[in-house]
């Protein structure tokens, strides 16, 4: 506005019809002249997003499929309880590090998001949440398609944005990853208090490097070195996911490592039994395996969680949706 020789309200204006409004085009923002907004859109996007396909989930659970420029497509799934509504965001369209019980792992990488479409994501699922059940997005979680971590510079912006702009508090705000230790020691150094999440899934090197192929690259003593020192920077309890693959990663012995793996940690482990996923034959341990499994960490006085699967019915693992529209 400054360079256009523009009353300095106008940022502020803009900034309304933006963050607070969530304008989708510059058309939106009706109390700028007419001339400053095509200005604007001559200039700038605001990168609207395109829904290729809306699955509605029987338990409430809303996915988009949204496409964008250039024709790639790429996931948010909107999770409502009684007392939240979370979202959650893709990072990369496909991905490169091939976890073997993921769907987005067997597209492989297509290519980065920037910046810009991971807000988006944020922005139009928010619209649609506001329209469709007068709510507001409480929390956001980058648990959908990609690996975060391995998208830096476009997450940092990204959280600039949702933070910084949206208004999006750092607490609700979780990034998931698969244990990329320099991504872990950058997002430490962010003044804010990011939620982190990692994806274990097994607490013993060979078991783990067999879901998951970048334990050959960053093992789990490198991976634990950088997840306390994030706890210690950022003095925020970590997060744990761990998928329940029957017979293989469930027996109740390997809570017990995990445990000791986590001790010293303030944690929270979230146990979720496996998606299954075309093509690869692995199965959900069974409910009882579950709760063994669930009881033998509190036992360990390790906080842990069953997480339902949501939307079953709508190919609610990472990558699914994509997977059978294509
Ligand atoms: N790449 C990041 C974030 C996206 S995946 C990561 O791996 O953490 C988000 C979570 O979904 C991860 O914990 C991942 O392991 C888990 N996940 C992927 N496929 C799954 C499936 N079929 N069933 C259950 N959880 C799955
Ligand atoms: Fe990538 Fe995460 Fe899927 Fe692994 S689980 S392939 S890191 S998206």
């Amino acid at each position: 506005m400054e360079a256009r020789g523009e009353p300095s309200y106008r940022t502020e204006q803009l900034r309304r019809w933006v963050f607070d409004r969530k304008a989708r085009s510059f058309d939106e923002a009706t109390t700028l002249p007419k001339e400053l907004r095509s200005a604007l859109g001559s200039e700038f996007s605001l990168t609207p997003l395109e829904p290729a396909h809306i699955a509605r989930s029987r338990d409430g659970t809303v996915k988009h499929l949204w496409r964008l420029e250039d024709g790639e497509q790429i996931e948010s799934v909107l999770i409502p309880t009684s007392d939240r509504l979370t979202l959650c965001l893709s990072s990369q369209a496909g991905c490169a590090l091939g976890c073997v019980f993921c769907a987005t792992g067997h597209f492989g990488f297509r290519r980065q998001l920037s910046a810009s479409e991971i807000a988006a994501q944020y922005r139009d699922a928010a619209r649609f949440a506001r329209s469709e059940w007068t709510r507001a997005v409480d929390n956001v979680v980058f648990m959908g398609m990609g690996e975060p971590l391995a998208n830096l510079e476009a997450v940092h912006g990204s959280l600039d944005v949702l933070h910084g702009g949206f208004g999006v508090g750092a607490r609700r705000i979780t990034i998931s990853t698969v244990g990329l230790v320099p991504g872990i020691l950058e997002l430490a150094r962010r003044p804010e208090q990011f939620g982190l999440a990692v994806s274990l899934h097994a607490p013993d090197h060979d078991l783990r490097a067999r879901l998951m192929p970048i334990e050959r690259r960053y093992p789990l003593p490198e991976l634990f070195e950088a997840i306390r020192e994030y706890a210690r920077l950022r003095g925020r309890r970590i997060t744990f996911e761990y998928t329940l693959i029957d017979g293989v990663n469930d027996a109740t012995a390997l809570a017990g490592q995990l445990a000791l793996l986590m001790r010293g940690l303030s944690v929270f482990v979230n146990l979720i039994p496996l998606n299954p996923i075309p093509y690869v034959d692995l199965r959900p341990s069974p409910p009882e395996r579950v709760a063994a499994f669930a009881g033998a960490l509190r036992a360990r006085g390790v906080e842990t969680a069953v997480r339902t699967p949501r939307g079953r019915d709508i190919a609610a693992a990472c990558g699914q949706l994509r997977l059978e529209s294509e």
